[in-house]
């Protein structure tokens, strides 16, 4: 209709385009929120959200419907996967929330995708369109033409490509071809936890055992009632899809000398389908005029920190306070978005393959972590990880 602007084209509505879609949808824009699946259908398993999170939810206006089905854990320990021995921790009670306001959060991405589905949905310029597969787009000068695997055209102010790992919009401006495995694999399950055997402790707790080439993370989730295991492992056929007998056997190999809890939940495990883990190396460019990227498709990193998720919404927030600011100049908006994340989210990046080597430290590096580790005060690890947890400065609303 003419007259009427364009509205700002999403492509994908996991986590990072839907905190987008709806920190514009709240300041008036216009947004068109496009996602291959055929349904904005919450999917995944359970997901580890830091304080940095939370002015995040404020400005979204979420923070209750995201509380209302989260879980603070007692404590995020790291043990020893050959000897069991505490290797540190991060209290997350009192001490925490005095230091970094917020608390530390464990949800099922289920449930948060549900909350972002339907804060988007009450939002009346957000309109949210499945089935609608991003191939590629052209800039127009006064917009954007992004064309559909269908065929399908559709007009847009702007473009931002929240599509994840695999990215289409990125592969349109950067030729560095598939993200870059590691050589790592993970499975995950989600039990009910009235199964879980009485032996396996730290049922309040996230807890990460690290063993060489091996880690395994459990948490609670909805409130106590699921128990989230995510099992990883270094092998030799991380790009090959193989059958579930041959990923059993290769987790138990790999779990033969682990701390009897390890045993006990990888053999509860279904071990039928593996993700495999990958990052690429930060870049400077994140687009160019009226298009960008946002969150995995900008800057995927490996999940050392559990902040992949935490960073495509800070994108998102981050993102539409500078579109607000530039009084429909998208350029200027995207290139301004891009600069101020920079630097936070490839520090992530690299901290995070730097991290990976920690957790999975093998003979004498085990033993230097471990008595490392063992000097360090609370103190010391807030310190570390204030740089992340601090979050970033937004404008006055
Ligand atoms: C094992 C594991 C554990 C993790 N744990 C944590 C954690 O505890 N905490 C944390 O913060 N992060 C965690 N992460 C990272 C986190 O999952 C990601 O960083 C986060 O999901 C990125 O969000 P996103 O919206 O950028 O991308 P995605 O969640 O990948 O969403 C992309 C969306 O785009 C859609 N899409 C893809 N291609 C197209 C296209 N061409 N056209 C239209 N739509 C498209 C997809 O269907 C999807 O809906 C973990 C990752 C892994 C692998």
């Amino acid at each position: 209709m003419v007259g009427e602007p364009q509205p700002i084209l999403i492509a994908g509505g996991g986590l990072g385009g839907l905190s987008a879609a709806l920190a514009l949808g709240r300041k008036g824009f216009a947004v068109r929120v496009l996602e291959q699946a055929a349904e904005f259908a919450p999917i995944g398993y359970g997901i580890q959200l830091g304080p940095n999170v939370f002015p995040m939810f404020a400005r979204l206006g979420i923070t209750e419907a995201v509380m209302n089905e989260a879980t603070i854990p007692k404590n995020i320990l790291m043990l020893d996967a050959l000897s069991g021995e505490k290797v540190t921790h991060i209290p997350t009670g009192p001490v925490f929330r005095a230091r970094f306001t917020f608390p530390y959060i464990i949800i099922h991405r289920e449930d948060i995708h549900r909350v972002l589905i339907e804060a988007c949905a009450a939002v009346p310029s957000i309109v949210m369109e499945g089935g609608a597969s991003v191939a590629g787009f052209v800039e127009t000068g006064d917009g954007v033409r992004v064309t559909l695997a269908d065929g399908r055209e559709v007009e847009g102010a702007a473009l931002i490509g929240a599509d994840g790992l695999r990215s289409a919009v990125r592969a349109q401006f950067v030729t560095e071809g598939e993200p870059v495995p590691i050589g790592y694999v993970a499975h995950r399950t989600i039990f009910p936890m009235e199964e879980l055997p009485a032996r396996i402790p730290y049922r309040d707790e996230v807890v990460l055992w690290g063993g060489p080439g091996f880690h395994i993370v459990h948490y609670p989730l909805r409130h106590g009632t699921l128990f989230n295991v995510v099992a990883v492992l270094r092998t030799a056929t991380f790009a090959e899809r193989l059958d579930a007998q041959t990923y059993t056997a290769e987790v138990r190999r790999t779990y033969a000398d682990a701390h009897p809890v390890m045993k006990t939940l990888t053999d509860m495990m279904a071990l039928d389908r593996r993700w495999i883990i990958a990052d690429r190396d930060p870049i400077r460019h994140w687009g160019r005029g009226r298009v960008t990227l946002l969150g995995d498709a900008a800057h995927p990193v490996v999940q050392s920190f559990a902040q992949g998720a935490c960073m495509a919404i800070e994108d998102g927030v981050v993102l539409a306070e500078s579109v607000a600011q530039a009084d429909g100049d998208f350029a200027e908006a995207f290139a301004r978005y891009a600069k101020a994340r920079l630097l936070r989210t490839a520090r992530l990046g690299l901290e995070s393959r730097a991290i990976w080597s920690f957790y999975h430290a093998a003979g004498i590096a085990r033993d230097v972590r471990n008595d490392t580790c063992a000097r360090w005060t609370e103190d010391d690890v807030f310190r570390c990880l204030a740089w992340l947890y601090d979050g970033v400065e937004l404008p006055e609303p």
